[in-house]
C-alpha cells in the first residue's frame, strides 16, 4: 500500500497555516481533533484490539458516510499540507502528462526525503490551483488517489497514520468521531 510521506505531519501547525482556506466546518474538525489529541491517540490503541476485517469494514463503511458530506475541492488540505511519495510510474505518467523528460520533471519538481522517496520539493503542491483543482488529476500520483487511506484493507497497519491524518483531514476527522461513538473500549460495537 503506498502511503504518503510523514514529513507533513510533524507540525499540526502545518494544518492550521491552510485552515483559512477551506470551509469553516471543515476548520472546525480538525481544530477539535488537535484539540483532542491525547484522547484520539488512547482510542486509536484500543482500535488496534479490533479484529483486521472488522475494523476494514468499521472504516470503509464510515468513508463512504464521510466524502458524501466531506467536498475535497473545498478543502484540498493535503494537497495544501502533506504531499504524496512519487514512485517510478507516478514520475513517468507525471512527465508524460507534462510533455517533459522525466529527468526534468524530477530536477524542477522532486526531491529525496530521508527514507529516500521522492516527495515534491514545496508544499502546498505544484499542481494544486487556487480553485482547489489538481491540474494534473488524470495523472495524479497514486497516493494522491489513495489518500487518506480508509476505504482500504488492511486498515490496522495504517492505524498510526490515520491518526496523524485525523488533524489533516476533516474527513478521517469525521470518521474518528464518528467511530468514538460506535465503537467501546473493548473493540466491539
Ligand atoms: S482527502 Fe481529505 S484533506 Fe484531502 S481534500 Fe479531501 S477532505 Fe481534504
Ligand atoms: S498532484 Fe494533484 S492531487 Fe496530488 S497533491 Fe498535487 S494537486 Fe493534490
Amino acid at each position: 500500500m503506498t502511503i504518503l510521506h510523514p514529513d507533513g505531519y510533524q507540525d499540526s501547525f502545518i494544518t492550521i497555516r491552510y485552515l483559512r482556506q477551506m470551509l469553516p466546518e471543515y476548520e472546525k474538525l480538525l481544530k477539535s481533533a488537535v484539540e483532542k489529541k491525547k484522547e484520539n491517540r488512547s482510542f486509536f490503541e484500543k482500535l488496534k484490539k479490533i479484529p483486521g476485517r472488522d475494523l476494514d469494514a468499521l472504516f470503509n463503511d464510515l468513508h463512504e458516510e464521510a466524502f458524501e458530506k466531506v467536498d475535497c475541492l473545498k478543502c484540498a488540505n493535503c494537497c495544501k499540507t502533506t504531499g504524496p511519495l512519487l514512485k517510478n510510474k507516478d514520475i513517468d505518467r507525471l512527465s508524460e502528462q507534462l510533455r517533459v523528460k522525466p529527468a526534468n520533471f524530477v530536477s524542477e519538481h522532486l526531491r529525496i526525503d530521508e527514507d529516500n522517496d521522492y516527495v515534491f520539493k514545496k508544499m502546498p503542491c505544484p499542481f494544486l490551483k487556487d480553485d482547489n483543482y489538481c491540474s494534473v488529476y488524470s495523472a495524479r500520483p497514486n497516493a494522491c488517489r489513495e489518500y487518506p487511506h480508509t476505504d482500504q484493507r488492511n486498515i490496522r497497519s495504517i492505524l498510526p497514520i490515520t491518526y496523524l491524518n485525523s488533524m489533516i483531514c476533516p474527513a478521517v476527522a469525521l470518521i474518528v468521531e464518528e467511530l468514538k461513538g460506535s465503537v467501546n473500549p473493548l473493540g466491539q460495537r
